[in-house]
């Protein structure tokens, strides 16, 4: 068996050898990627080989797409393909096709190609390892041959990378056993939902509260003193030897959005999970109790009010909240009496400043950046702040036919150029977005001018002075559009939420802790809210993103992340916990 140790002393010749099959039929990647030994970590090594790649020609990274055999293609059934490739294929059971998954896979095969000029490359055995079905091959064939050429392409090579990861693991006897438990955990609460399809996991819901009982039930068996507090919240401590010792607070919410994605959260409270575990079965302690948190709702599915599982423990939960209704019109009291809650302990749940150390939370990025830099994870420099607002434009209805075009108040069209506003003052300006999300014309019909519409305005910036300025000349810009065009507008400041810079010396030792594993620090702003972001209300905070697949996308099936780099923040959050513990 080759070892890590070997790959960095092994002579440049024999170093090639030992990855023959990493990367099909392209040993340049490793000859150009043998120079730069010795490398820090797999990790690293991994990096160098997709830097090589990155800096390829254009024509050798085009070769190295077409070196890769079709998927149940005719070499695969004429039994031609490297050993790699057969194992593979087959771990999905794609030497085992019917008659129509065969057909369907040679139709897509010659789409795929004549659309893109390269063969289909998927990482078959998946983002645990374990090999997709055929059916999530055949989808995910599918929905990627609508791509653009140039999107396709880059999510190719990251196929093709993410196969050499599956191999060289597989090449060095290395498992990533913590990520592969994450992954399995996100999957088996993954499946509890209140809809018959999807994962949709409302506050305090029958899947909601059987969520809540699982990840208590692991906490316990990870060694934790575990309870769930009057909110929901579930709370597992590993306790420090002195009684006295500060606390650092982690985790994240297990609530969802309406058929979300099973990491969004869960990751940040599963992850710590298996991280604690692996301490107690070592019997190693830290010098401060460690909380892992459940927060029980942050998305504001039900309720439609947000982050209430962390304002309980920042003390700002608004008790005037346990009488909103939700669509069936059960109160949020009830819900959590039914639950077997105690609403009026729930103030009692705030934690006090002075005892705190910070709180440090892991959450899937729910973007593209990461993916995009070919990095498994990051460093967060703050939570974006956010202004929303719901405008109302009312202008006149009127004939569509019998009016002149220089004589309508249309509240659409002003909605339209506000739209482009929007869009044009956001843009070029680092760290700030804008997007009108919601756009109806009420009661609109075809023939008829719109006399009313409603729209939505949702601006985030890491600096509230970049976001208050934007908010204002848009404000300003409306008003202007709305008196030249003789429309009457009516504006609702929905949220307004500050921006929630991390703390330097928390990402300082979360910085140290990724370039330790080999990979380079790289900073990024969160333009998504978290609970992090309440929390830093009370004590400083941390987040260290993981990289999001499938283009980046979340709040969504689709999804998904790999066992490697779940495996590689557990790998920088126990770094972390134990830098910390030095600083303490
Ligand atoms: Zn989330």
């Amino acid at each position: 068996m080759t070892t890590f140790s070997d790959l960095n002393t092994l002579d440049a010749i024999a170093f090639v050898a030992a990855l023959d099959g990493i990367y099909e039929h392209s040993p340049w990647i490793a000859q150009r990627a043998a120079g730069r030994r010795p490398f820090a970590s797999l990790a690293a090594l991994k990096l160098a080989l997709q830097e090589v790649v990155d800096a390829a020609h254009e024509d050798e990274r085009l070769a190295l797409l077409r070196a890769h055999p079709e998927l149940a293609g005719k070499a695969a059934i004429a039994g031609e393909l490297t050993a790699e490739s057969t194992g593979e294929q087959a771990a999905s059971g794609l030497n085992l096709c019917s008659a129509e998954e065969y057909a369907a896979l040679q139709r897509l095969n010659a789409a795929y190609n004549g659309k893109f000029g390269f063969p289909f490359i998927l990482a078959v055995k998946g983002p645990a390892g374990r090999g997709l079905t055929r059916t999530a091959v055949i989808d995910t064939f599918a929905r990627r041959l609508k791509h653009a050429r140039a999107d396709e392409l880059a999510e190719a090579l990251r196929q093709v990378h993410r196969i050499a990861e599956i191999r060289l693991n597989a090449l060095l006897g290395v498992t990533p056993g913590m990520g592969a438990q994450v992954m399995e955990w996100a999957d088996v609460i993954g499946a509890w939902s209140d809809a018959d399809a999807g994962l949709t996991c409302a506050y305090l819901t029958p899947a909601h509260r059987r969520t809540a009982a699982q990840i208590a039930a692991w906490m316990r068996d990870a060694g934790m003193e575990t309870h769930i507090d009057a909110v929901g919240n579930v709370v597992g401590r590993y306790a420090a030897r002195d009684p006295s010792a500060k606390t650092l607070v982690t985790g994240s919410h297990y609530d969802t959005v309406r058929n979300g994605g099973k990491y969004d959260g869960r990751l940040g409270i599963l992850l710590p999970i298996a991280l604690v575990r692996a301490l107690h079965e070592r019997g190693e302690r830290l010098p401060y109790h460690l909380d892992v948190v459940g927060f029980a709702e942050e998305e504001g599915v039900r309720f439609r009010s947000t982050f209430l599982g962390s304002g309980a423990l920042t003390g700002s939960f608004d008790l005037g909240k346990l009488d909103t209704l939700d669509d069936e019109g059960v109160s949020m009291r009830q819900a959590l009496l039914d639950a077997g809650h105690d609403p009026a302990a729930i103030p009692s749940i705030a934690r006090r400043r002075e005892d705190l150390l910070g709180f440090v939370e892991v959450h899937i990025e729910q973007g593209p950046v990461l993916l995009q830099r070919g990095l498994p994870v990051g460093v967060v420099t703050a939570i974006a702040g956010s202004s929303r607002y719901l405008v109302e434009l009312a202008g006149v209805a009127s004939h569509a036919g019998t009016t002149p075009m220089g004589m309508r108040r249309d509240a659409a069209a002003a909605a339209a150029e506000i739209v482009l506003l929007v869009e044009a003052r956001c843009s070029g300006v680092a760290a700030l977005v804008g997007t009108v999300g919601q756009l109806a014309v009420p009661g609109g019909s075809v023939n008829v001018i719109p006399g009313a519409c409603t729209l939505s305005l949702d601006i985030r910036a890491a600096d509230d002075a970049v976001r208050l300025a934007a908010v204002d000349e848009i404000l300003a810009g409306i008003s202007a559009i709305c008196a030249r065009r003789g429309i009457e507008e009516k504006l609702w400041k929905i949220v307004e939420a500050e921006a929630a810079p991390c703390a330097p010396r928390l990402m300082d030792v979360l910085g140290a802790a990724v370039e330790r594993a080999g990979v380079p620090r790289f900073d990024l702003l969160s333009g998504a809210g978290h609970d992090a972001m309440e929390m830093a209300r009370i004590t400083d905070v941390a987040m260290l993103f993981t990289r999001c697949g499938n283009g980046g996308i979340s709040h969504n099936p689709l999804e998904t992340m790999t066992a490697d780099d779940a495996e590689l923040a557990g790998q920088v959050l126990l770094d972390f916990l134990r830098g910390l513990g030095r600083d303490a």
